[in-house]
C-alpha cells in the first residue's frame, strides 16, 4: 500500500460557483488499529483539497485526523451516498510532498514494516490518528519580549537583558530569555515596568517568529559576549575538510574524523553557513537530547533565534509548530533545524545538508517502536535527493570505517567501493596533547588489602586536582547507589517483581533507601527480610553514582561532588543547569554515567576516570568492544580541552583486555582494521546481515508459543534463501514490566534481501495478545 498518485481536484476553484450535484469524495487514510486503512468521506464543505493534505473526520464516533490520499469521482457501486461520513476540516495543507512519501516508502521498505507505521512514527507525536481532545486545537500564544526604542533606566542586569535583546534582533521568546539566556522574570518585569521592554502574546512558528537569520544577518551582528558569534579563522586541516565537503557533489557522503577539540563542529557551522547562504535548508542531528543545549546555543550564537530546535524535550505542539515552519520555508527562506533522530524526517526542502555528529553513537538507532530505523540510514536515503551527508566523530563506527576505507585483503566480493569521503582533523584546537592514560590493576588493589572502590590511586590524583583548582569527572556505568541487593545468608538477589532483574538501591536525601527497577521504574521499600531464607542481613553489592559519592565525600574531606545521571538532569534543561554549575566551579568532582562521556566543552577539567571498566568490557555482545572502546575515547576527550594538560585513569580486573591496549596506545584506527579483520573472518556484521524479531505477551506459554510458531512458519522460506535461524530464545532480560519476551534471530548474507514475507503477512494469524516487532539491523547482538 503505498500514496496514490497526486490529484489536485480543486472543487471550488476550478468552477464558478460548483454545482450543486457536483460531489466530490475523498479516499482517506486514518488510523484503525494499529495500522492505516483507507475510508472513503464526503466533502458536503466544498473543502479546497489535495493529496497530501492532513483532515479531521469521524471514525467510529470519534473524531481523527486522517491523510487524504485522493479524489474520487465516481463512487463505488456498493457505497450508498447516504452513508458517507463527511471531512469536517482542513488540518494541515500539504503536509505530505511526492518526495517525502518516496522517502517513507523508502524507510518503510528497509525497515520491513508498513508506509502508515513509518508515516505515524515519522510526524510529530499527537498529529495524525485519533485526536485527543485535551491537546488545544492549535498553536498556543507564547510571551515574546521585545526591546523599545528610547533611554530607560535600567539596572546593570537589565541592562544585560537590552543588550542581549539588542544582539537577536531586538526581540526573542520569554521562555528563552528565561530559559536559555538564564535571566529572571522579576529581571523581565522591571524592564517591561521601566518602558524597556513590552512582552506581548503572539504565535509562533510560521511567520511570527521572524524570518530565521541567515549568515549575513548573522555576521552583521555585534555580539560583544561571545566570541562564537563570528566565524574562526579556519586551521589547515579545517580550511581543507571544509573546501571538500563544499566541492563535493551533492549526494555525497563524506566523514569528518577528528579527535575531541579538533574544531569540528566549528567545520559543521561554516558548512551550514554556506548551505543557508546557497539558499538551501540545513539539519544538524546529534543522538543525544543532552547535546541539544550546547549545539543550540553554539548555533543561535552565530545566526541568531530562528535556529530551531526539534526533539523529544520539545512539547508536542511545539514539534507540531516546527513542523509546519518546515512547510512554510518551503516557499521562503531556507531553516537551520537543531535535533535528534527524529529530526530526520523534517519536511526541510531543498535540504543541503545533513549533520549527524557523533555519528557512532547508538542512540541514532530506533528500537521500538517500528520502524526500527538507523538514523544514518534515512540521513542517506534523503541524500539521495541532493542534499550533502556530513558524519562526524572522534570514535567512528566500524561501518562507516569500512565506508570509507576497504581492506585491500578482503575476497573481492565484500571489497566495497569506497561510498565515503574521509576528512581528517588530526590535532586538537591550540596544539592541546591527547590526554596520557593510565590503567589500575584492581587486582592487585585487591591483593594488598584495599577494597574501596576507589583505588589509591585514583583518591591521590582526586586530591591532587583538587589542590591545583582543576577538576575531574568519574565514569560510574550505573546510577543509583548499588547494582542490587544481596542476602548475606543464602546470596538472594532481591528482584523486580514485574521483570527479569536485580532492583538497584537508591537513596533519597534523608539517608532513606529504596529499591528501583531502571527497567520498568517499579519502586519499592527495602525488604526486611530475605523471601528465601528469612534473614534480615542484606548486603548491597557493585557501586552506582550515589556510592561513589559517598565515599569521595567521606574519605576526601571538603571535596565538592556533583552527581550527573538521568535522576539528576530531568526536566527539559536539567543537563544545561547541572553543566553550568560545574562549569562554573561549583563541584571539583563530576560523578556520572555514560551520558558523561559525550561532549561536554569544560577546559577546566584535567582529569577523566572511570571506575568498574569491566562492567562495559565484558558485555556479552558483538559490538561490545567497539563501544567501550569509543566511550573510553570519548571520556578520555573530555580531558584536557583547555591549557593544563589531561590524563585518564581506568580502573579494571582486566588490564590486558584488548580494547584497555588500545585504549592506552590511542590507535583508534588500528582496532578497528583489527576488528574487521577479525569479523570478516568470522563473517560477522558487517559482513552479514542479521535480523532480530521480537515478541511480548502477558502470557509466558502464548510468547513462547507465538514465537515457535512463527519460527516454523518462515523456517522453509529462510533456509531456501541460505539464511540461518537461531531460535526462537527468551530474550537476555526475558520478562520486562510484567510482559516476557522473546526473540528470534535471522542470520544471512550481506547485501541480500531479507527472506521473511511483509509485514502484514508476517503477522496474520499470530495470537493477538502478542506483539511482534521486527527490527532489520539491530544494534544489539
Ligand atoms: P569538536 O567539535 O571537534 O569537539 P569544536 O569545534 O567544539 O571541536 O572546537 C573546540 C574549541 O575550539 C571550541 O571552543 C571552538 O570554538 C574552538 N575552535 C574551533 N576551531 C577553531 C579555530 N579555527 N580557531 C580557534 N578556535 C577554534
Ligand atoms: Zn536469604
Ligand atoms: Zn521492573
Amino acid at each position: 500500500m503505498g500514496f496514490a498518485r497526486q490529484t489536485r481536484q480543486v472543487v471550488a476553484a476550478d468552477a464558478p460557483g460548483p454545482p450543486s450535484t457536483a460531489v466530490i469524495y475523498w479516499q482517506v487514510w486514518v488510523e484503525a488499529g494499529r495500522e492505516g486503512r483507507i475510508f472513503t468521506y464526503a466533502n458536503p464543505q466544498h473543502l479546497e483539497l489535495a493529496a497530501g493534505d492532513l483532515v479531521r473526520v469521524p471514525l467510529r464516533g470519534r473524531p481523527h485526523v486522517g491523510l487524504v490520499v485522493e479524489a474520487l469521482q465516481v463512487l463505488p457501486t456498493d457505497l450508498p451516498v447516504a452513508r458517507l461520513l463527511a471531512i469536517t476540516a482542513l488540518h494541515q495543507r500539504a503536509a505530505v510532498d511526492p518526495h517525502w512519501q518516496e522517502l517513507l516508502q523508502e524507510v518503510a521498505r528497509q525497515c520491513h514494516t508498513t508506509v502508515f507505521k513509518t508515516l505515524k512514527s515519522a510526524l510529530p507525536p499527537g498529529w495524525l490518528g485519533q485526536s485527543r481532545p485535551s491537546q488545544p486545537a492549535g498553536p498556543r500564544p507564547l510571551s515574546w519580549v521585545s526591546a523599545v526604542e528610547g533611554v530607560v533606566v535600567a539596572t546593570p542586569r537589565q541592562q544585560q537583558l537590552l543588550e542581549a535583546l539588542q544582539q537577536h534582533g531586538g526581540g526573542a521568546w520569554l521562555r528563552d530569555v528565561c530559559g536559555g539566556w538564564g535571566f529572571s522574570r522579576s529581571v523581565v518585569d522591571g524592564l517591561r515596568r521601566g518602558g524597556g521592554v513590552s512582552v506581548t502574546a503572539r504565535l509562533p512558528g510560521l511567520e511570527a517568529a521572524g524570518p530565521p537569520r541567515g549568515p549575513a544577518a548573522a555576521s552583521a551582528t555585534v555580539a560583544a559576549s561571545s566570541s562564537d558569534s563570528e566565524p574562526r579563522a579556519l586551521n589547515t586541516a579545517q580550511q581543507q575538510a571544509l573546501a571538500a565537503i563544499l566541492a563535493s557533489p551533492p549526494g555525497s557522503e563524506l566523514l569528518l574524523w577528528g579527535v575531541t577539540g579538533s574544531g569540528k563542529t566549528e567545520v559543521y557551522l561554516q558548512a551550514a553557513a554556506a548551505t543557508l547562504a546557497a539558499g538551501s535548508s540545513v539539519l544538524l542531528l546529534t543522538p543525544e537530547i543532552g547535546l541539544i543545549p550546547q549545539l543550540l546555543d553554539r548555533c543561535r550564537t552565530r545566526f541568531g533565534t530562528g535556529v530551531l530546535e526539534f526533539h523529544s524535550g520539545v512539547s508536542d505542539a511545539g514539534r507540531v509548530l516546527v513542523w509546519r515552519r518546515c512547510l512554510a520555508a518551503r516557499r521562503g527562506e531556507p531553516l537551520l533545524v537543531v535535533g535528534t533522530r527524529s529530526a530526520v524526517f523534517l519536511p526541510l526542502q531543498p535540504i543541503g545538508l545533513i549533520v549527524l555528529d557523533e555519528e557512532h553513537d547508538t542512540s541514532y538507532k530506533q528500537d521500538a517502536p517500528m520502524p526500527c530505523y538507523h538514523c544514518r540510514d534515512v540521513a542517506r536515503i534523503r541524500c539521495r535527493s541532493g542534499s550533502r551527508l556530513l558524519l562526524g566523530s572522534a570514535t567512528p563506527s566500524l561501518e562507516t570505517w569500512l565506508a570509507c576505507h576497504p581492506l585491500s585483503s578482503l575476497r573481492k566480493s565484500d571489497a566495497r567501493r569506497p561510498a565515503t569521503t574521509l576528512l581528517r582533523l588530526p590535532d586538537r584546537i591550540g596544539g592541546a596533547q591527547t590526554p596520557r592514560v593510565s590503567v589500575v590493576d584492581m587486582r592487585l588493589e585487591l591483593a594488598d588489602g584495599h577494597r574501596r572502590l576507589i583505588s589509591r590511586a585514583l583518591m591521590e590524583r582526586l586530591e591532587q586536582v583538587r589542590e591545583r583548582g582543576e577538576q575531574a569527572v568519574v565514569l560510574v556505568p550505573r546510577r543509583g547507589y548499588s547494582s542490587f541487593l544481596s542476602c548475606r545468608s543464602c546470596g538472594e538477589v532481591v528482584q523486580c517483581p514485574h521483570c527479569d532483574v536485580a532492583l538497584t538501591v537508591h537513596r533519597q536525601r534523608e539517608g532513606r533507601a529504596w529499591l528501583r527497577c531502571h527497567w520498568c521504574d517499579h519502586r519499592q521499600e527495602i525488604t526486611e527480610r530475605c523471601g528465601h531464607c528469612g534473614s534480615t542481613a542484606f548486603k548491597p553489592f557493585g557501586a552506582g553514582t550515589q556510592r561513589v559519592i559517598e565515599q569521595l565525600e567521606g574519605e576526601l574531606e571538603g571535596l565538592r561532588v556533583l552527581r550527573f545521571d538521568r535522576d539528576t538532569t530531568r526536566g527539559r534543561d536539567g543537563h544545561r543547569r547541572l553543566l553550568a554549575a560545574f562549569a562554573a566551579g561549583e563541584a571539583d568532582v563530576l560523578v556520572g554515567t555514560q551520558m558523561l562521556a559525550k561532549g561536554m566543552d569544560l577546559p577546566q577539567v584535567t582529569l577523566a576516570a572511570v571506575l568498574a571498566a569491566d562492567g562495559l568490557l565484558h558485555r556479552p555482545d558483538l559490538r561490545a568492544a567497539e563501544q567501550c572502546l569509543q566511550l573510553l575515547l570519548q571520556l578520555a576527550g573530555r580531558a584536557g580541552r583547555g591549557e593544563r594538560p589531561g590524563s585518564v585513569l581506568v580502573q579494571t580486573y582486566s588490564p590486558d583486555h584488548p580494547v584497555i591496549c588500545h585504549l592506552i596506545d590511542g590507535h583508534y584506527e588500528r582496532f578497528l582494521d583489527e576488528e574487521l579483520q577479525l569479523r570478516h573472518q568470522a563473517r560477522l556484521v558487517p559482513f552479514s546481515r542479521a535480523c532480530l524479531l521480537r515478541f511480548a505477551g502477558g502470557s509466558a506459554s502464548a510468547t513462547a508459543t507465538t514465537a515457535a510458531a512463527l519460527a516454523e512458519r518462515v523456517r522453509p522460506a529462510v533456509q531456501a534463501a541460505g539464511w540461518e535461524l537461531i531460535g526462537p530464545a527468551p530474550a537476555p532480560v526475558a520478562r520486562v514490566a510484567g510482559r516476557h519476551r522473546w526473540q528470534l534471530l535471522l542470520h544471512g548474507p550481506a547485501g541480500t534481501p531479507l527472506p521473511l514475507p511483509e509485514e502484514q503477512m508476517l503477522r496474520q494469524g499470530l495470537d493477538g495478545r502478542v506483539t511482534l516487532s521486527i527490527d532489520p539491523d539491530p544494534m544489539e547482538l
